[in-house]
C-alpha cells in the first residue's frame, strides 16, 4: 500500500525521494503520513475558529 510508481515510466520508487531516478519526473510529496498530518490539524483549526 506504501510503495509508489512513477506516473511516467512505471518505476518504483522508494519512499522519501522526491524525484524518479530512472526518468527524473518529480514525485508529488504528499505521502499517507501528510494526509493523516493534514486530517488532524484542519479541523483542530476549524473547531478553534467556531469555539472562539
Ligand atoms: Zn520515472
Amino acid at each position: 500500500m506504501l510503495s509508489r510508481e512513477c506516473k511516467e515510466c512505471g518505476e518504483k520508487l522508494s519512499a522519501g525521494i522526491s524525484s524518479c531516478p530512472t526518468c527524473g519526473t518529480p514525485v508529488a510529496r504528499f505521502s499517507l503520513g501528510t494526509w493523516i498530518i493534514f486530517l488532524i490539524i484542519v479541523p483542530m483549526f476549524i473547531y478553534g475558529y467556531f469555539m472562539d
